[in-house]
């Protein structure tokens, strides 16, 4: 039986109480003989910084150095507004990305059937929808030099942010996206502005080799980035893996996420580069969305997006894609059975919170395991 090293930082608000869901399908899964989880758990955000004085301690850095993957909840709340800028509670999530140089997002866009109709978009057009969005995180313009704002000395100032790729960045980009591709539909589309844009050349030039040298087999579209903004909403089943920079991945993987419900649904992973000798990659997985300050220790959260997060992480970090695809059926069961989470409630269906939730996914899930 494979062990695997997991380390588990719940965060803030509703973020141990997703993360308390999540806890009783690992064990499950030790229990049930699949894997082996060897579980830490650790402090980050406003919580760390109660306990050390900073966003993230270094023995919980550490941790995740060593881990096969770490499970992210959510940090911040108002409590920490007013903490120096560099231990504020967003600096923990910042310092894990950076350190451990988690340079591609995943956002999946998955619509599951018994919510299709709550997408802001018509049932036809989202039924059964599926994609992934395969996002730069560590480049681009959110990072590149000079990053100022100048006063002018006229009543005037000028605000300057830099696009900067080099060919390396977007060369493991892309890879992953060619290799997510080949397990999935095998179809890429990457996605740049070259018509008004340096970086967006070099991207289509980058990519277009890479596809030519190693990824023949899989079939690759270049679109326009804004352009891909429109396909999104006219017709997203066109899509199976989108590749683009940080900033248009940033935007792209907010309208994709909407097309199919709420913020509780969204899981994601980051990933790095992979071990010379394991092959492993270093990987966080977390939910999209925030803390929740407003229904925290209410026992409302929805815990779907955390799950879905760990199925991720049995998909890309553990190869338990079999299981990886039991959890999400049994997350789908759930839904069909009309149990819904406050966030995601409609006429007719029964209302209950995040524990129920979290308990009905486990009972599916024992149910598929058979
Ligand atoms: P949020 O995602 O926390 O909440 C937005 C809205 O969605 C709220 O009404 C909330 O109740 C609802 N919501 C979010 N997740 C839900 C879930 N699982 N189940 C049911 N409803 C859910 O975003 P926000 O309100 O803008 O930010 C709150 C705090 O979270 C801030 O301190 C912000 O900085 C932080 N934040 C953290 C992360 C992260 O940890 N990765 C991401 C976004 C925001």
């Amino acid at each position: 039986m494979a062990t695997f090293k997991l380390l588990l930082l719940p965060g803030d608000g509703i973020g141990p109480e997703v993360m308390a869901e999540l806890k009783a399908i690992v064990d499950w899964f030790t229990a049930k003989g699949v894997a082996s989880f060897e579980v830490e758990e650790g402090l980050v955000g406003g919580a760390a910084y109660e306990a050390h004085g900073q966003s993230i301690s270094e023995a919980d850095m550490s941790r995740a150095q060593s881990a096969d993957a770490v499970m992210f909840g959510a940090v911040g709340g108002p409590k920490w507004d007013g903490v120096p800028y560099d231990k504020r509670p967003e600096a923990g999530l910042l310092r894990l990305r950076k350190d451990l140089a988690l340079y591609a997002n995943l956002r999946p866009a998955i619509c599951y059937p018994a919510l299709a109709d709550a997408s802001a978009l018509k049932r036809e057009l989202v039924d059964g929808l599926d994609m992934l969005i395969v996002r730069e995180l560590t480049g681009g313009v959110y990072f590149g030099e000079p990053k100022t704002i100048t006063d002018l000395g006229n009543g005037q100032k000028r605000a300057i942010d830099t696009q900067v790729y080099d060919t390396y960045e977007i060369e493991r980009v892309s890879r992953v996206a060619f290799e997510l591709a080949r397990t999935r539909r095998n179809m890429v589309h990457s996605a740049e502005k070259r018509n008004v844009m340096k970086s967006g050349v070099l991207w289509h030039e980058v990519v277009s080799a890479l596809h030519r040298e190693s990824y023949a087999d899989v079939e690759l579209n270049h679109i326009l980035a804004d352009n891909c903004a429109m396909q999104l909403v006219r017709r997203p089943k066109q899509f199976d893996v989108i590749v683009t920079d940080n900033l248009f991945g940033d935007i792209l993987s907010d309208v994709a996420a909407m097309l199919t419900g709420s913020l509780g649904m969204l899981p994601s992973a980051s990933l790095g580069a992979a071990d010379e000798s394991t092959g492993r990659r270093k990987a966080l997985y977390e939910p999209v969305h925030g803390s929740a300050p407003d229904i925290a220790g209410k026992g409302l959260a929805n815990p779907i997006a955390m799950i879905a997060s760990f199925a991720m992480a049995l998909r890309y970090s553990f190869e338990l894609k079999d299981w990886a695809s039991r959890l999400d059926q049994a997350i789908a069961a759930s839904l069909e059975k009309n149990l819904r989470t406050a966030d995601i409630m409609q006429d007719g269906m029964i209302q209950i919170g995040t524990a129920e939730m979290g308990k009905s996914i486990l009972n599916e899930l024992e149910r598929l395991a058979g």
